[in-house]
């Protein structure tokens, strides 16, 4: 399994529970999987379908998507295709001849193609000799998700259908009733379920109140120039605006919702995909569709409905493991707004259900608990809190003895009539000289009392009082600042108001992930040569290399070919295909820079430790080398590390060859043995050594040769 991990997909080693799912699914056993966005999914039943018989059907409802995983699939040498409406008639044939070729290892499907009335795609299937059967995005089959398609209940007959075909379910988002509600329509049989953590490491959830938000919006983008990014708003009519308004400030924006065209929204996604526009303003239409894995951020002008949809959204950012961040604006004018639209949205139960989930996405923004801890406790996990990287724990809450101006902003409300906004109070409690504030307000006596705080910080006691209910937000498209439960014994003078100190610095991020020190130059030419062979290739650039293999590349300047290996995301077919086109690029780079490689400091994930085990006795030499090979796996490291020449060490590794505890394969990449025995069957393997070299690209060396040949001899 990890073989097929490392020369497929070019890593090194699997997530959490990954290895233990595949297992399941290739024992045969039906499997159900909740894990979150971007932590490898797919790979689950990818690894099945590569290593078991027959062809694997995935199931999804994302028609848009499909192509973009079929794209990424090939890309790494995997025969893999779709069914769907976007195919024309002679494609569709083409698919199906693949399949009853029996050469397709995977096949993407939509729930309604394959269950369909006249079950004519069922019916095909039951000819063919099926792996597996894939269930993306299975939540939807449940009532009790926020993403209820009816056309996955029919799914439920597949069983009887394939009795004997393991079913793997997976869903990023489930609670504990919609995962029953899974098993149940499903008709799994004792299925395992695997439910892996749910936090999102990576990504720093911030929350900030919505007043005032488009200037901060532009001081966060300021802070995220060249990222690509998605901001979510809610209705169609404010992306185009917002898009607009960002272009004008100089950022590179293109809106995205459904009432556009199918070409103009299509051209969009299609130049954000492809890094030629870094921000998509976007309904919740936008993502679903998506899989690029550059996502830096993810921001919220507008209140989403309920957390699993917030933490579906903003888990698209930081899918590749780097820093990314959540911003959200909150206001509690947004919930009335949001209250109307669920209400309108279908039956009672299910609207109670939709409130509820609203219910608890304002409490997500109102609460002081550390963000990360509230998520993951809402999907039923344990976390301690403190998480240090969203903006509870990032901020200092200092408290201080606020009634005064707890008294002050009240009694301006009350002044006020209770019939003016937040921004409006605050001008008037600073005593604003604008042409805004009503003349006669200016005569109030109350006019000018919270001079002596700045804007910020009324803001900031404001969201507070809201907070502690002494004040209210009310009404639709105008909030207006009203009186809260609290409010009369504040006014009486009866009680004393604990209030927030304004952070004043929010503290740097403490690292959560590995931090990356790379040559930034040398990252804008490896993205420009990804950009030319994405181009070339026809797909998004993302699916030739993610930006984590550019960033190592960047930070590790391999400078060998046969270093590539070590850089994650290298499979054997993109090794094939890119490798000399990122290796010329780093070398001329590093030539121009004077850079050195640093390749040797890259860590490597230690491998079958069994081997270990069953080793025999050698020279101490030998068996030096062999351990320190074992450890890093590269020959040319062993033989810097003791000093020594290629050569030797692999005369080290050879007797373990031969005395069979080092297999062929562990020390010669399948490809370079393919490539060797063919030249051995054309000219011989008695031939001199010199002349099998010669006729072999040069990063095969003499010892990869003896090694092939020792394989000969034992056969
Ligand atoms: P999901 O479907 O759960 O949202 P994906 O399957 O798309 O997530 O995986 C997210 C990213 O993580 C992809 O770029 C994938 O290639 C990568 N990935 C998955 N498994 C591993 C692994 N074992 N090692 C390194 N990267 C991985
Ligand atoms: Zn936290």
């Amino acid at each position: 399994m990890l073989d097929t991990l490392k020369k497929y997909f070019g890593y090194d080693s699997f997530r959490p529970m990954q290895e233990e799912i595949i297992s399941t699914v290739v024992g045969g056993n039906d499997a159900l999987v909740l894990m979150p966005t971007g932590g490898g999914k797919s790979l689950c039943y990818q690894i099945p379908a590569l290593t078991m018989e027959g062809t694997a059907i995935v199931i999804s409802p994302l028609i848009a998507l499909m192509k973009d995983q079929v794209d990424a699939l090939r890309i790494n040498g995997i025969s893999a295709a779709y069914f769907n409406s976007t195919l024309d008639n002679a494609e569709k044939a083409a698919v199906f001849s693949q399949l009853q070729s029996g050469e397709l290892q995977l096949l993407y499907l939509s729930p309604e193609r394959l269950m369909s009335d006249q079950e004519y795609f069922l019916n095909i299937l039951k000819d063919e000799k099926i792996s597996l059967f894939a269930i993306d995005e299975a939540h939807c089959i449940s009532q009790w998700g926020h993403d209820f398609r009816p056309e996955y209940r029919k799914l439920s007959k597949l069983k009887e259908h394939f009795p004997n075909v393991p079913v793997i379910a997976l869903t990023a988002t489930a609670d504990g009733k919609t995962q029953a509600d899974i098993l149940e329509r499903l008709n799994l049989t004792t299925p395992k379920s695997f439910v892996s953590s749910f936090n999102r490491a990576n990504i720093k959830y911030t929350i900030t109140p919505k007043h005032d938000s488009k200037t901060k919006l532009l001081d966060f983008l300021e802070t995220q120039k060249g990222n690509a990014g998605v901001i979510y708003v809610l209705s169609r009519k404010s992306t185009e605006a917002l898009a607009n308004f960002l272009n004008s400030y100089g950022f590179n924006a293109k809106p995205y919702h459904a009432g556009m065209s199918r070409e103009d929204r299509d051209a969009n996604q299609e130049a954000f995909l492809k890094d030629k526009v870094d921000i998509i303003v976007a309904t919740v239409a936008f993502g679903m569709g998506i899989d690029k894995s550059n996502v830096r951020f993810v921001v919220h002008m507008d209140l989403p409905k309920n957390i699993e949809g917030y933490y579906q959204e903003t888990g698209r950012a930081g899918r590749d493991g780097l820093k990314s961040e959540a911003l959200l604006f909150f206001s509690r004018g947004d919930v009335m707004q949001l209250r109307g639209f669920i209400e309108i949205e279908g039956n009672d139960e299910q609207s109670n259900i939709m409130l509820e989930k609203l219910n608890m996405m304002v409490s997500y923004c109102e609460s002081r608990k550390c963000r990360r801890q509230f998520l993951l406790e809402y999907f039923g996990e344990q976390h301690s809190g403190n998480c240090g990287n969203c903006d509870v724990c990032l901020t200092d809450y200092e408290t201080f003895d606020g009634t005064v101006i707890a008294q002050k902003a009240l009694s301006a409300v009350v002044r006020l009539k209770e019939s003016f906004g937040v921004s409006y109070v605050i001008d008037f409690l600073r005593g604003s000289k604008s042409a805004k504030i009503k003349d006669w307000h200016k005569e109030i006596k109350t006019y000018g009392v919270g001079a002596e705080h700045s804007k910020k910080d009324w803001q900031a006691y404001i969201q507070n009082l809201i907070d502690e209910d002494y004040l209210q937000i009310d009404g639709g498209k105008f909030p207006l600042l009203k009186l809260g439960k609290k409010a009369t014994a504040v006014l009486k003078g009866q009680v004393a108001v604990e209030l927030i100190r304004p952070e004043k610095e929010m503290k740097e991020a403490v690292e959560s992930t590995e931090e990356l020190f790379y040559d930034s130059g040398l990252l804008v030419a490896l993205k420009a040569q990804r950009s030319e062979l994405a181009e070339e290739e026809g797909v998004a650039p993302y699916l030739i290399f993610s930006d984590k293999t550019l960033l190592e590349l960047a930070q590790y300047i391999p400078l060998e070919f046969n270093h590539l290996e070590r850089i994650s995301g290298f499979g054997s077919v993109k090794l094939r295909n890119y490798g000399e086109a990122f290796l010329s690029c780093v070398q001329s780079y590093a030539r121009e820079h004077g850079l050195e490689t640093k390749i040797l400091q890259k860590p490597i994930p230690r491998r079958r430790k069994e081997e270990h085990k069953k080793r025999t006795k050698r020279t101490d030499s030998a068996h030096l080398s062999y351990d320190l090979y074992l450890e890093h796996r590269d020959v040319s490291d062993v033989a810097r590390m003791r000093n020594l020449t290629e050569g030797t060490i692999e005369g080290h590794l050879l007797a373990f060859v031969e005395s069979g505890d080092l297999a062929v394969e562990d020390l010669v990449s399948e490809e370079s043995i393919i490539m060797i025995e063919e030249v051995l069957a054309s000219i011989g393997s008695n031939e001199r050594l010199s002349l099998i070299k010669s006729k072999l690209p040069a990063n095969i060396s003499y010892g990869d040769i003896k090694a092939v040949l020792l394989k000969g001899k034992k056969n």
